[in-house]
C-alpha cells in the first residue's frame, strides 16, 4: 500500500525508484513529536514486553524460528516511556556527577556511551528491543558485549541473529563497526527496520535540537547548543547505516 503511494508520487518513473535511499523508505507516515519523544499513549503488544503491533507479530515469527533452533531469544527491554527513560538518566547522573562527584560534563559523557537522553531513545518507538539467550544461566548484568562473542553465553544467541534477523526485518543498531562513533557497540539492541526507519526520518524533520532545549531533567541544565548538535550526529545518526 504505501509503495504504492510512493509510485504515484514519483510519477511512476523508473528515475524515481532508483532514488529510494534504502528498501524501506517508502513508507513516509508522518509521527507526532510526542510520540517520537516517548510521550503518547501508544498501542502496544507482546506478553512480557511492549512493541507496536506488526514489529510485535515479527519479532515472535523470529523467535519462534530461532526455538527450533535452540535458541530461547528473551527480551530485556522493549518499549519504554519519556518519564521511564528520564528517570534512568536521572539516576546514574546522580551517581556519577553526585557520589563519584565527576563534573557534570563528564557524567554526561559517561552516561551517554550506553544510555540515551530522555526523548531521544529508539525505545521509545516502540520499534526495538534488547534481547538475549533466555536459556543460558548468566551471572551479573546480562547486557555486557562480551557474553556475546566467542566462549560467551550469548555467542549462539548471536551467531543465530547474524544469520537469520534481517529475514524478520531485524537488524542491530549499534555497531561494531571502529569508525562509528556515539553508543557503544550494543550486540542485544535490535531495530525493527519497517517501522523504525519512517520514524527516524520524522524524527529527524522536527527541530531535535529546540525540543531537547525546552526539556528540563537533572543535568540537562549543563547541555550547551553544541553539545546537542554533536549528540545528534553522533548518537542518533552514527548507526548501522542500513537502519537510515
Ligand atoms: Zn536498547
Amino acid at each position: 500500500m504505501h509503495r504504492r503511494s510512493f509510485i504515484q508520487k514519483s510519477g511512476l518513473s523508473g528515475l524515481g525508484l532508483a532514488l529510494i535511499p534504502s528498501i524501506f523508505s517508502f513508507q513516509d507516515i508522518e509521527y507526532s513529536v510526542l510520540e517520537l519523544m516517548g510521550k503518547a499513549n501508544i498501542d502496544l503488544y507482546g506478553n512480557g514486553y511492549q512493541m507496536r503491533k506488526e514489529a510485535q507479530e515479527a519479532f515472535e515469527a523470529m523467535r519462534k524460528a530461532a526455538y527450533g533452533a535452540g535458541i530461547d531469544i528473551k527480551p530485556v527491554s522493549s518499549f519504554r516511556s519519556f518519564a521511564r527513560q528520564a528517570a534512568i538518566f536521572e539516576r546514574k547522573y546522580e551517581r556519577y556527577a553526585i557520589e563519584d562527584g565527576m563534573k557534570p560534563l563528564d557524567a554526561i559523557d559517561k552516561i551517554i556511551e550506553y544510555s540515551t537522553i530522555p526523548g531521544t531513545s529508539r525505545h521509545h518507538w516502540g520499534t526495538d528491543i534488547d534481547l538475549i539467550d533466555g536459556s543460558k544461566k548468566v551471572s551479573g548484568d546480562v547486557l555486557v558485549s562480551e557474553k556475546f562473542e566467542a566462549g560467551g553465553p550469548f555467542e549462539d544467541f548471536k551467531l543465530w541473529m547474524d544469520e537469520n534477523s534481517k529475514k524478520f526485518d531485524y537488524y542491530l543498531v549499534y555497531t561494531d563497526n571502529p569508525k562509528r562513533r556515539g553508543f557503544k557497540y550494543e550486540p542485544w539492541h535490535y531495530s525493527y527496520a519497517p517501522l523504525s526507519i519512517p520514524m527516524l526520518a520524522a524524527f529527524r524533520r522536527k527541530n531535535i535540537l529546540q525540543l531537547l532545549e525546552q526539556e528540563e531533567f537533572l543535568g540537562s541544565e549543563h547541555f550547551t547548543t553544541g553539545f546537542i548538535k554533536t549528540y545528534i550526529q553522533d548518537n542518533i545518526l552514527d548507526i548501522n547505516p542500513e537502519l537510515l
